[in-house]
């Protein structure tokens, strides 16, 4: 039985392959530079980040419309 080695992300150390975290330095290995298949998690991730930044960016553009009417400030600074 042979084991896969690599190295690890975070801080060099060799480990077995398929590991997820680091047995050195117990941090997650991230696996963006290496070639192959997306996992569903991540992509479940960068979906919902996107998703998240769109209806933040969504919300934050129809904001001000329902801002400027509830703002006296700007009422009395337009009538100065
Ligand atoms: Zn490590």
């Amino acid at each position: 039985m042979k084991f896969e080695m690599t190295k690890c992300n975070q801080c060099g150390s060799p480990m077995l392959e398929g590991l997820d975290v680091c047995p050195s330095c117990g941090r997650p290995q991230s696996r963006m530079g290496k070639a192959g298949p997306p996992t569903p998690r991540m992509l479940l991730a960068i979906v919902l980040s996107a998703a998240v930044l769109f209806l933040f960016n969504w919300f934050k553009s129809s904001a001000p419309q329902t801002g400027q009417i509830s703002s006296p400030p700007a009422a009395s600074l337009s009538s100065r």
